[in-house]
């Protein structure tokens, strides 16, 4: 009789302990799992595992991928960071001027110092080229009102049409400080074509622009997405990683941004952190 209530008492304890037990079971389970997850986020989502575009993250600057066109308007005030007078004198590690514009408190030719310094890089080899030795810049930073203006302008020498030859304010690639002109010599008094691409200065450019850091920003045949005719002689600077890849796969700036929008939705799917593509989502004037 005595042994019923140890019995019961052990009983009991056991009873009571159970569930204590599993529950650390599940724990440590929960414990692995959470271990796994983190593993998995580290190496997989955050990694090379799900940031599947072929251009990688760290060569992405939000900046210098920065879009302007009709759909992706930049803002009024928008003036891109770190201007600087292009060095004229070729003799000096320059490129020479075909005009000296004017543009607010501006006179002369700027453009954003990266960009500067990898056209005259470009223009050092070049002239090391037969013939090739006088190419000239032809219109570098344009702010907003600027491009208001000659938009305005070539609307009203065209009876009110837009000719595709002169993007309207905040559309303008010349806005980001990181789009220039730059033509042969006998180009540098004429009104520009698309004849311009015959020069073998504008093929060599075509071929070459990448490597400097360029591309060419408004491609023949890409008109139905840059909605802009073919300039053999604007180059637009993206960084050369990025330049690289758009030039060696016939791309333009617009159908780049697509693909790297896919690229950024299948990485947010996954999993990836926002805050890591989050910059390079490209958004017009108003949102
Ligand atoms: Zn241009």
């Amino acid at each position: 009789m005595r042994a019923y209530p140890i019995l019961s008492l052990t009983l009991a304890l056991c009873l009571a302990l159970a569930p204590l037990t599993i529950r650390a079971e599940e724990d440590e389970e929960e414990l692995i799992i959470n271990e796994y997850m983190d593993e998995l986020l580290v190496e997989d989502v955050y990694g090379e595992g799900v940031w599947d575009f072929p251009v990688a993250l760290s060569d992405l600057d939000p900046e210098l991928i920065r879009i302007a066109n009709r759909s992706y308007l930049l803002p009024s005030d928008y003036v891109p960071e770190d201007l600087t007078k292009v060095p004229r004198d070729p003799d000096e590690g320059g490129i020479r001027w075909a005009v000296t514009p004017s543009d607010g408190k501006l006179k002369g030719q700027y453009l954003r110092e990266a960009c500067a310094e990898a056209l005259c890089a470009m223009n050092a080899v070049m002239r090391e080229i037969d013939g090739f030795r006088d190419m000239y810049l032809k219109s570098a930073y344009r702010s907003y009102q600027k491009q208001k203006t000659m938009y305005h302008n070539r609307l009203a020498k065209n009876h009110g049409k837009d000719d595709g030859w002169v993007s309207m304010e905040g559309a303008s690639d010349h806005q980001t400080g990181l789009g220039c002109d730059v033509v042969p010599k006998n180009w540098k008094d004429k009104s520009m074509n698309e004849k311009m691409m015959k020069e073998p200065e504008c093929q060599w450019m075509a071929e070459h622009c990448h490597e400097y850091g360029f591309i060419i920003r408004y491609p023949a045949d890409k008109k139905e997405h840059t909605g802009i005719n073919t300039e053999p002689w604007h180059l637009r600077y993206v960084g050369i990683p990025v330049a690289t890849y758009i030039m060696e796969n016939g791309l333009c700036l617009e159908e780049f941004h697509d693909q790297l929008q896919e690229a950024i939705d299948r990485f947010l799917l996954a999993g990836g952190d926002p805050a890591l593509v989050e910059p390079l989502i490209q958004r017009t004037a108003e949102e």
